[in-house]
């Protein structure tokens, strides 16, 4: 399906410009937009009366197309993240037409979010999961130019993210990750390094090692990328994300039928900080940046990781595993150490589907961010708005840290905070337990959360991944 470019239609051409059997239509965000105004004498259909919120109208156009104009009047109180939610809940309207032919006209107005509304619209027609079956076809017109960050390369790369997310666990392994970062290394002309499980026991990275050991066909992978990082000055941006392919819990399986079915997801991580490190590198991104994707599968067999066993990470500290279902901070751990000494990074930034108490705590709205400086929380910020999509903030806070004490050893892998109910802080004593694995500005984003449509509801999402908070990362990132 051919999403971009997008066509540039002027107003007097839009009618004539649909294709046979195509539906129009129409986003706009202002009260009186000529524009739309003109739509609506075009498609016969009446000026809208005056309102506050979110409209639409229905009808057909003298051609014989079917038409809808969406309209936000006076909704400047809401965040963009609630007009997105608003738009997904009547889109629902649409869906009913059973359209297979879309083209989605962004007036001038406000242009860049409503091109995100577009890409909205797009998903929820096509469903995450089955994309192509439902629709045939999909363009975007714009009467103006439509301002938005890289969009070709963004759009590719978030669409990608949520395919990677989607994916067949038994397809998406991690001999699969390693396979497809080679294919863009070699592309890209990026320098490509890949750790099999023999390389990892050699080197120590022992964390690492017991988390896959119990999978043959996702076996124990640690992938690293680089580009602009050979001869230059500037220390590389390092990128670090959890591929944990299929996470069953291990010896102590996951009791939620509801987590474990969904548990695929557990290499969003991975997929994220890939996807993101491909769109810097193919949108030309010219200070030097690394990456690194520590991969496994978490299985239940005869040789799975054993609870209570001590284990000696690649940077020397012994880790006893209290529980083996918080792996994904083990595999990490291992990459941070590993990673960091290799490339000796200026900033790290590290995202995992690490906790289920960044849903717990916060709804699947929001992405926890661990120790953000306060100049990349403002940019952050404002970017999220932007893409709509929202983060909570944690620094560095003492109580968290010591949570992660043991007095078996230097660390367990199953913080908690005394006498407190279980998941109570889980995403910040993880993210804590992170801290003792690289000495780098750490930033560090648990997307458990965020990245699975866990409610049904999220924004332009189907069922599974929600492509959150993609967009946002990128941008962020690129100017880090
Ligand atoms: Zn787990």
């Amino acid at each position: 399906m051919n999403i971009f470019p997008e066509v540039k239609v002027s107003i007097d051409k839009l009618l004539s410009s649909l294709e046979s059997e195509e539906t129009l239509v129409v986003l706009s965000s202002e009260v009186d937009d000529k524009v739309v105004a003109k739509v609506r004498d075009l498609c016969c259909l009446p000026l809208r009366k005056s309102g506050r919120g979110l409209s639409i109208s229905s009808g057909t156009t003298p051609s014989g197309h079917a038409c809808s104009i969406i309209e936000w009047t006076d909704v400047d109180g809401l965040k963009f993240i609630e007009k997105r939610w608003l738009l997904n809940a009547l889109v629902k309207n649409l869906e009913s037409g059973g359209s297979k032919r879309l083209a989605v006209f962004i007036t001038d107005a406000r242009s860049r979010q409503q091109a995100i509304l577009a890409d909205d619209l797009y998903d929820v027609f096509c469903d995450a999961v089955s994309c192509e079956l439902k629709l045939e076809s999909f363009r975007v017109l714009s009467a103006g130019d439509v301002e938005d960050f890289h969009r070709p390369v963004r759009r590719l790369h978030f669409t990608d993210f949520k395919k990677w997310v989607n994916a067949n666990p038994d397809e998406m392994t991690s001999i699969e990750i390693a396979t497809r970062l080679e294919r863009f290394a070699k592309k890209h002309s990026c320098s490509y390094e890949m750790l099999d499980e023999k390389a990892i026991r050699d080197k120590g990275l022992n964390l690492l090692a017991a988390v896959g050991q119990a999978s043959e066909r996702s076996p124990s992978r640690l992938v690293l990328l680089s580009h602009g990082c050979e001869g230059s000055k500037d220390k590389p941006l390092l990128l670090v994300g959890k591929g944990v392919t299929f996470d069953t819990g291990g010896i102590n399986v996951k009791p939620h039928e509801r987590f474990v079915n969904c548990m695929k997801n557990d290499m969003g991580g991975a997929a994220l900080m890939s996807q993101v490190f491909m769109a810097l590198v193919a949108s030309g991104y010219d200070r030097p940046i690394a990456l690194a994707i520590p991969s496994c599968e978490n299985l239940v067999a005869q040789n799975s990781m054993k609870p209570g066993a001590v284990i000696t990470a690649y940077n020397g500290k012994k880790v006893v595993i209290e529980h083996t279902d918080a792996e994904g901070r083990l595999i990490l751990a291992d990459a941070l150490s590993y990673a960091e000494e290799l490339f000796d990074p200026r900033q790290i930034v590290v995202a995992a589907t690490l906790t289920t108490a960044a849903m717990t705590q916060f709804s699947n709205f929001y992405t926890p961010a661990h120790f953000l400086n306060e100049k990349q929380k403002a940019d952050l910020t404002k970017i999220g708005e932007k893409w709509g999509e929202l983060f909570t903030y944690w620094d560095h806070f003492l109580p968290f840290a010591h949570c992660n004490d043991t007095p078996i050893s230097d660390l367990t892998n199953m913080g908690r905070m005394p006498g407190a109910l279980p998941a109570s802080g889980g995403s910040m004593i993880a993210a804590h337990f992170l801290k003792n694995f690289c000495d780098a500005p750490m930033a560090h984003f648990d997307i458990f959360a965020s990245t699975w449509n866990w409610s049904g509801s999220y924004p332009g999402a189907g069922y599974g991944a929600t492509g959150a908070p993609f967009n946002s990362l990128f941008e962020w990132v690129y100017g880090l």
